[in-house]
């Protein structure tokens, strides 16, 4: 048959190709060498040539094979099938190798005649003529090195990453082309016993000499590479006793004497000198260049006595530390806990296969699911071959540390560096190869610089796991990780400050070599401590769960309210109590310590600035420690750190409760929704990676900043310290960054050239729809309503043109007017217009700032100009100064330089020209005072009290508070806020401010204790002559300074000053206006009305017998709520008023006790409502029956002389008092004094609004007394 003969030639043929390539020798001698192979193959398939394989050249495997595959040469389907389904055990679901049909021949080497010293690394490798490619085996000859071999079973694993080559796996001794010479020499050796005394006597070392030692491994360390050298121990043990030696082999030529060596066989070596280590001065044998490594034959060795000079003095033998032997077996039980007590790890022996590359670059590898294997301790985690997903491994002497970190979930085995690994078995499956990186490791790198315990080292890692995960999407891996000790690494600046806290006092350096030779075993890994970690940094999304889960933790609505309050309060009133409130969770809240870590970015869709990773964002409010507005746009695209904060939860509910008797049951609660922020200074910010290329400006905005003084302080700018204005305005001439903006291109000086304009904000306006319709905009697009903020700028100077963004100096725009004196800067307004992507710059924007615009890759001068259009149609126009709009272009770029009242005295001039457009910032009783007369207005103050109010419009009943929301906004929309904003803290000067909800959701951190700048608020006077203000589109507000810190848990909803101060009702009059609590000790002379009554919980109608008396249309509320009003006459000798008493108060106010007052409503509830009125004249609302008991009881207690006794009394002014009672001003009275009737002009009655009643008793009577006395004589 002509066929397989063709077959086979074809295949020779392509074999000879093979050998021409591939095979090594001399040109001319391939023929020779690919007879041997083809000799070898023969030999192999029992006569017959594998014709379905084919040759593969190193080389064609690491360029062609792109996923792991394994060769069998000799194998049946079969015999291949069951040798993958066992490799399976451990990893179901991974697939096997897949099968390839491919020769592979080639010689091992360790890379010494690669000419590269380098290579010679303790590696070994196969290579032919096209390659070579490092190799691991699981046995290995000396003889084979440089031969050349055909390899019947191995494995090729490609690295994931495309880079770098893979390696080959070798899965059965190779067989030999060429029959190997073996050699055997009979040599006179020492044994361990008789050469151990040698490393122990002082006697020193004679250089000369040589010896050969025999004896069993019993441990064979890690090969370790200290500055550029490789090497490493071995230890040989006497075959009677337990006495063993240390061999140091460092020779390039013997490190493959790694891959020979096993535990437990015997070996002789040849040419050993004693050393002692510059170090410790500890001895070891060390190898020499002729040194041989020869198993060892007992007929073949016969002991060497040593002579005179060799021995030593004494001949004690000691024996190694025994390990404990749990190999495979392992007991996996967690120990009892004992927190807080050193505990001693256990040196076992285990056997496992690797389940999962937990973390390959930090050395960590789980194996059987269950345990964590770390090979960090061991100094050259070089390669990490082998360890892939199924590979089976033997640990010898490992550290067993129980629970070494509190959230780690598994037992970890701890090599050191006197445990041996060894790979037992390689993984069957196809599971890739990730090399570590051994250059620039920060995890090994730390854990040495800091000599960190597992403990701590599991922690960073962990750390570093989570931070790189959140943030290489935004700076790279590589930036994010570098550690270099000039420029370090965002993860670096991180990590340290961390390490350095736990780890105070460092150790002394380790020291490896009495790790090893030491004969008490000494290692990092020997006691530990349960670390229960002191920070976390977890990932935003992870923050704003944690947050939300607190805010509700424990939460109840009786906490927003009061008892005594909400006992009283209708359906309406009490849900509407509940529906916002709020909790500040600081760092220290959450265990352990949270850190917040972000990059600052700035929504152009909300307009908010945010911390952002890959899982989400948090939107946050940046204040300055100095009160001035955060505007550092450098600090954009930079990656924050802040420990700093108050995390603030606003918490949103819907309920329907029907009255406080309710409150517990949280049936009523319908909806639960919470919005997270957080808010932190400036100044407690770390940037632990620096946007591109503005770094340098972002440290001179933050000098700029701090200069900046408030305009209420005395401090002129011209009194600032020179060298502060010269620090200010220095140019950072060594900004080597390019501008991000101009990443495109930097060859032409066309493409990098920038155009800026100098402006100062002279009013900035709220973010809201507004109706623009640019001109160039097709129509159509341009009539949807666009999200947007507008400015008024005055432009400075006329635009410059840069060469380069960075070339951008400070303020030249008024450097030179000042120079030439001229009068005027060009000084044009123009209305900025922000929409879509610009919309970022509107957190930035703040009135009084100057700042530039710079459009990147742009030389046209007039570039402003040509975008600039009329407000409105040309028609229209009839003032000719209308400034011009300008719509901001998405590609700008916004710069803030300095804040007018920052510039120094030589740009004074400009100064001058501007202050006109300082605008003026109030106190707060200059705008309550009645002789203000603006409309527009600007004050700050402290938020004293926040509360949510409806619209009158909103105030008929429903049994629900379900209201339509704006899209974002989570209060409904037609709710308002009202603020009441005072001077200082307990200061009694309080004006409201009332913002409705479509403006709140761009303004965070309203909170009460926070300090606010308002600007242009419209000042307004209510029906009843109060002042108040309102949030209108051109409103703004700036946070001077977040709520001091035991303010964050308000422990009362109402959170009223302590103790009031104590007042006379003549002293009122001047601040009518504005006192929120005040104390008078004063007479209660009579009581003008009681009114006490049941009314209907959702109508307010009558309640009576326990129904709603609305009948039309009927009412369907089973609940009321008991309501008391009183009106009282009170004097303290220097004038009289009317003090309007609510509820609990009226009590109080008539001497009742909580019983006799439970009582007394209790009898309320059968008749719906009852009153009493002074004189009865009228009878009006008088619905008593004449045989009612307990109106009579009222009314006596009401005329009784008893009830007319001093009391003390806290109050506030009636805003809205009742006409009824308002006597006109001066009027004329009777008063009866005993017998006497006489008449007297008194002023108006003032009328007051009960806070509290206290009785007084008569040594604080006299008391009072005299205090009133002593001020009275003190006002005179
Ligand atoms: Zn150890
Ligand atoms: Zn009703």
């Amino acid at each position: 048959m002509a066929a397989p003969g063709a077959a086979e030639q074809r295949w020779l043929r392509e074999a000879q190709d093979f050998a021409r390539r591939a095979l090594p020798g001399p040109d001319g001698q391939e023929p020779a060498a690919l007879e041997a192979v083809l000799r070898c193959l023969r030999s192999a398939g029992s006569g017959a040539l594998p014709l379905g394989y084919s040759f593969i050249s190193i080389s064609d495997l690491q360029h062609q094979q792109r996923i792991p595959c394994c060769s069998h040469l000799t194998w049946s389907t079969n015999e291949f099938r069951e040798w993958a389904h066992q490799g399976q055990g451990a990893l179901p679901t991974q697939t096997t190798l897949p099968r390839t049909y491919l020769i592979l021949v080639g010689c091992i080497t360790d890379g010494r005649q690669e000419n590269k010293e380098k290579l010679v690394d303790g590696c070994l490798y196969v290579k032919d003529n096209t390659g070579i490619i490092p190799c691991e085996l699981l046995h290995f000859e000396l003889e084979w090195l440089e031969s050349l071999f055909l390899f019947p079973s191995w494995s090729y694993i490609p690295q994931t990453n495309q880079s770098a080559a893979g390696y080959l796996e070798i899965l059965e001794d190779p067989v030999p082309v060429n029959v190997p010479k073996k050699v055997l020499h009979s040599i006179p050796a020492t044994y361990p016993t008789s050469a151990e005394p040698l490393l122990t006597s002082r006697i020193p070392c004679r250089k000369r000499s040589k010896l050969t030692v025999a004896g069993e491994l019993v441990r064979l360390g890690p090969l370790l590479c200290v500055r550029h050298k490789t090497f490493f121990f071995l230890f040989l043990k006497c075959f009677t006793s337990a006495v063993c030696v240390p061999v140091l082999v460092q020779e390039p030529s013997q490190l493959a004497w790694h891959h020979v060596l096993q535990l437990g066989h015997r070996y002789t070596i040849t040419g050993l000198s004693i050393s002692s280590l510059k170090k410790s001065g500890q001895k070891t044998f060390v190898t020499g260049v002729p040194s041989c490594l020869l198993p060892y034959c007992a007929e073949h060795v016969r002991e060497q006595p040593l002579n005179s000079t060799w021995q030593g003095e004494s001949t004690q033998s000691s024996s190694l530390e025994t390990a404990e032997q749990l190999s495979g077996s392992l007991e996996l039980g967690f120990e009892e806990e004992r927190p807080r007590s050193t505990k001693e790890s256990k040196i076992i022996s285990y056997v496992g296969v690797v389940t999962k590359i937990l973390n390959v670059q930090a050395g960590l590898f789980l194996l059987d699911n269950q345990v964590c294997l770390c090979l960090a301790y061991l100094p050259v985690l070089k390669s990490a071959r082998g360890l892939r997903p199924g590979a089976c491994v033997e640990l010898i002497d490992v550290h067993l540390l129980q629970k070494p970190l509190v959230s780690f979930p598994f037992i970890v085995l701890g090599a050191c560096l006197s445990s041996t690994v060894v790979l037992k078995r390689f993984s069957r499956l196809s599971t890739p190869y990730q090399p570590p990186t051994s250059s620039g490791n920060l995890c090994l790198q730390l854990l040495f610089r800091y000599h960190l315990g597992m403990p701590l080292y599991l922690w960073l890692v962990s750390l570093l796991e989570t931070f790189e995960e959140r943030f290489s999407c935004f700076f790279g891996r590589r930036r994010l990780l570098s550690c270099t000790h000039q420029n370090p690494g965002a993860a670096e600046k991180f990590l340290v400050p961390l390490l350095q806290a736990m780890v105070p006092d460092r150790e002394k350096a380790r020291d490896i070599y009495n790790e090893i030779l030491a004969k008490v075993h000494h290692c990092p890994l020997q006691k530990y401590l349960t670390l229960d970690p002191p920070c976390q940094a977890p990932s935003l999304s992870a923050v704003c769960h944690v947050a939300q889960q607190k805010s509700w933790e424990g939460f109840s609505p009786s906490q927003l309210l009061s008892p005594l309050e909400a006992q009283h309060m209708g359906t309406q009133d009490l849900n509407r109590r509940l529906v916002w409130s709020y909790c500040t969770l600081s760092a220290g809240s959450f265990q352990p310590r949270l850190i917040l870590l972000g990059v600052l970015r700035v929504s152009s869709r909300s307009s908010l600035l945010q911390l952002q990773d890959k899982s989400s964002t948090l939107p946050c409010v940046i204040s300055q420690k100095d009160g001035s507005p955060f505007a550092n746009t450098a600090l954009i695209g930079s990656l924050l750190q802040v420990e700093n904060y108050q995390l603030v939860v606003e918490r949103f509910l819907q309920t329907d409760f029907p009255s406080w008797e309710h409150l517990e049951n949280l049936e009523h609660v319908r909806e639960k929704k919470t919005s997270v922020y957080v808010q932190f200074y400036f100044e407690d910010v770390q940037v632990l990676h620096a946007a591109e290329g503005q770094l340098q400006k972002g440290l001179r905005s933050e000098n700029s900043s701090s200069l900046r003084k408030k305009k209420d302080d005395n401090v002129t700018p011209e009194l600032e310290a020179p060298e502060a204005k010269v620090l200010k305005l220095e140019d950072p001439k060594s900004d080597t960054h390019r501008d991000e903006n101009c990443q495109g291109g930097q060859s032409s000086t066309g493409t990098t050239s920038c155009v800026s304009h100098l402006f100062l904000v002279t009013q900035k306006e709220g973010l809201m729809l507004r109706n623009y319709q640019l001109p160039r905009e097709e129509d159509g697009e341009g009539q949807e309503l666009q999200r947007s903020f507008q400015a008024t700028v005055l432009w400075l100077g006329r635009p410059q043109l840069w060469s380069h963004p960075r070339e951008i100096g400070n303020l030249p725009e008024l450097e030179d007017t000042s120079c030439d004196g001229e009068e005027g800067v060009t000084q044009q307004e123009a209305l900025l217009l922000f929409m879509g992507k610009s919309l970022r710059w509107f957190p930035f924007l703040h009135q009084d700032g100057l700042y530039r615009f710079i459009v990147p890759c742009c030389s046209d001068l007039e570039v402003f100009d040509k975008l600039c259009f009329p407000p409105v149609p040309a028609t229209f126009l009839t003032r000719p100064s209308c400034p011009l709009c300008l719509p901001v272009q998405d590609t700008w770029h916004l710069q803030h330089e300095t804040w007018i009242s920052c510039l120094p005295e030589r740009q004074l001039a400009t100064r001058m020209v501007l202050t006109g457009m300082d605008q003026r910032i109030f106190s707060i009783p200059e705008v309550l005072s009645s002789s203000f007369t603006g409309s527009l207005v600007s004050f700050s103050g402290e938020i004293v009290e926040r509360t949510l109010c409806a619209s009158p419009k909103n105030e008929k009943p429903s049994t629900t508070v379900r209201l339509p929301r704006q899209k974002g906004n989570l209060l409904a929309s037609d709710h308002s806020v009202k603020l009441s904003v005072s001077v200082a803290p307990g200061s009694p000067v309080v004006v409201d401010i009332y913002i409705t909800a479509t403006y709140l959701q761009h303004l965070w951190g309203l909170l009460p204790g926070a300090k606010i700048l308002f600007q242009n608020l419209e000042r307004k006077i209510s029906r009843f002559h109060n002042v108040y203000c309102t949030y209108i589109a051109c409103s703004c507000v700036s946070i001077i300074s977040l709520p001091a810190s035991h303010l964050l848990f308000p422990s009362s909803p109402a959170g009223e000053a302590s103790s009031p101060s104590l007042v006379f009702l003549s002293n009122l009059r001047p601040h009518l206006q504005n006192l929120p609590r005040a104390r008078i000790l004063c007479h209660l002379s009579c009581v003008l009305t009681v009114y006490l009554q049941w009314v209907c919980s959702l109508c307010s109608s009558i309640f009576k017998e326990g129904r709603c008396t609305r009948h039309n249309p009927p009412c369907p509320s089973h609940t009321g709520v008991r309501q008391a009003s009183a009106r009282v006459l009170v004097e303290d000798g220097t004038g009289e008023a009317v003090v309007l008493c609510r509820n609990e108060h009226v009590a109080a106010m008539l001497g009742l006790s909580l019983l006799e007052w439970e009582a007394l409503q209790n009898c309320v509830q059968s008749r719906g409502s009852m009153s009493i009125q002074h004189g009865e004249a009228t009878g009006t609302g008088c619905l008593e029956e004449p045989e009612d008991l307990v109106a009579c009881y009222l009314r006596s207690l009401c005329r009784s002389p008893l009830i007319c006794r001093p009391i003390l009394l806290d109050f506030s002014l009636d805003r809205k008092p009742s006409k009824i009672l308002q006597p006109a001003p001066l009027q004329l009275r009777n008063f009866r004094c005993a017998e006497v009737e006489f008449v007297s002009q008194v002023g108006p009655r003032l009328s007051l609004l009960c806070l509290n009643v206290e009785e007084v008793e008569q040594d604080a009577l006299r008391y009072l007394n005299s205090e009133r006395i002593r001020r009275t004589s003190s006002y005179c």
